[in-house]
């Protein structure tokens, strides 16, 4: 399989290429060049275990870049990690709706789907080529315990995490922060989250720097990601009938990393009806595929902070097909929209869209009211994320004798304060994670300044 640039001018890479390049040196994100053809093997596939569909899944999109057995024992080790046999259970919550947990990974997100198997290819690859890389990112939550929590203990990567100090919930900071593993550098830095990606910037940008220590990135638009983010949509629609029949998913979106993996899912012939993008009141994704009117605004925090962003990053990836994988066309669009914040999409362009998604922007009332109805209805604690994903499954509700899976995003414990607000219960951790609270912790504090964060990663990679 090879990999092409959504921007035209990039060299087509294999998979390794991509798994360790991230970004295209023209800007531009990494899509595979075909959409490997699944339909005529999905009923095949039935009952198989996760491990063994995420196998077949993955396999054509590695190409020669590890051998099957190599690929195989990643993904054993990668889902292995997880708390439950399903690896992604999922839970009847209404006549034809469903739950699809993706929270039953170590730091309790659906990062970890992606991230535990990232973390593996990282190291196999880099270990062949005698290589040591430093990952450096910045965090509002959850993508930096999943790195962490990924990355942890590998010789050949070492981790530098940056998170604004006293700005990430509790829970949240001692995900990253308890884990004690020499090649886990956690730094909190006096300022915002905003104010730690532009030190992660700055830093990759000091060229000379960047060499030394190898900087790398582990971040949402790794196409690795993107793939191991469809294996799920497959086994929820098999275990509700595909390929006999269609299923939709509502999908609480952010960067758009996640539904993306949908519709590459669908694109390689799972049968899938609706796509429902369910934003949080960050609301470009519903601006633009309702009105046509991408365009970036300031970022509101809210319940679901996991959701408040102002551009998503992988809509590249959709333009792209949208445009008739016309490299020039997405280049201009994108440089376009870099300048002035705005990207109209035409009638065409949204038609095309609209063949496969929905999109729906849930305020935060209806988040907490979500959360409490789902309460009295089922029993369930949801978490924010969650709702969200919920809310907008019930506002696009179409054919009713489609089921509708709802991707359950976090475990409500990640967000305590949110949940009991709604509820009125306060959600536990999970048994293995009950000593959290009490658990060492260890990180560096730093003032907002790039010459002391320099100094201090040249001191942890000496
Ligand atoms: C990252 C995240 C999302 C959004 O996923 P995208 O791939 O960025 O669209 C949703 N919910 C939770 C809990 C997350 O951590």
């Amino acid at each position: 399989m090879r990999y092409i640039s959504t921007r035209g001018s990039a060299p087509a890479l294999d998979f390794e290429g991509v798994l360790l390049a991230g970004l295209a040196r023209d800007g531009g994100l990494y899509v595979p060049e075909t959409y490997p053809d699944i339909a005529g093997r999905l009923a095949g596939w039935r009952g198989l275990s996760y491990q063994a569909i995420a196998y077949e899944m993955l396999l054509p999109f590695v190409g020669d870049s590890l051998t099957p057995a190599t690929l195989g024992d990643l993904i054993d080790g990668a889902y292995g990690s997880f708390n439950h046999a399903a690896v992604c259970p999922l839970v009847q919550v209404g006549a034809n709706d469903f739950l699809l947990e993706l929270f039953h990974g170590p730091t309790l997100a659906f990062k970890d789907v992606a991230m535990q198997l990232l973390g593996r290819l990282f190291n196999t690859v880099l270990t062949r080529r005698g290589e040591q890389v430093t990952v450096l990112g910045a965090t509002s939550g959850d993508t930096g315990s999943a790195a962490i929590e990924a990355l942890r203990g590998l010789p050949s990567v070492k981790v530098v995490m940056l998170h604004p100090k006293g700005r990430v919930s509790e829970v949240q900071r001692r995900q990253m922060t308890t884990v004690l593993d020499d090649n886990i550098h956690n730094v909190a830095i006096e300022g915002t989250f905003d104010d730690c990606q532009a030190l992660v910037k700055t830093l990759f940008n000091r060229l000379e720097f960047r060499d030394r220590a190898r900087l790398s990135a582990v971040n949402s638009i790794n196409w690795a990601r993107i793939v191991a983010q469809t294996v799920y949509y497959v086994t929820s629609a098999l275990s509700l009938g595909a390929p006999d029949r269609a299923v939709s998913f509502s999908v609480p979106t952010g960067n758009f990393g996640d539904i993306y993996a949908g519709y590459v899912a669908k694109r390689m012939g799972l049968p899938v009806d609706r796509l429902v993008v369910a934003t949080n009141r960050n609301d470009i994704l519903a601006r633009a595929l309702n009105a046509g009117d991408y365009s970036t605004g300031t970022v509101q925090p809210t319940i679901s902070p996991s959701m408040d962003i102002q551009v998503s990053s992988n809509f590249e990836r959709l333009l792209f097909d949208l445009f008739g994988r016309d490299g020039a066309v997405t280049a201009a669009a994108m440089t376009g929209f870099q300048h002035s914040g705005r990207l109209a999409l035409g009638g065409n362009i949204l038609d095309e869209a609209r063949r496969s998604f929905d999109a729906v922007a849930v305020d935060e009332d209806m988040t907490r009211e979500t959360m409490a109805a789902t309460l009295r209805q089922t029993g369930l604690v949801v978490d924010p994320h969650s709702a969200v994903g919920l809310a907008g499954a019930a506002r696009a509700r179409g054919d009713a004798a489609v089921p509708m899976i709802t991707l359950a995003t976090a475990h409500p414990a990640k967000f305590p304060a949110a949940v009991e607000a709604a509820t009125g219960i306060s959600p536990g951790l999970p048994p293995r994670m009950a000593d959290l609270y009490t658990r060492q912790e260890r990180y560096a504090v730093l003032p907002h300044d790039a010459d002391a964060l320099e100094a201090h990663i040249s001191a942890i990679i000496a």
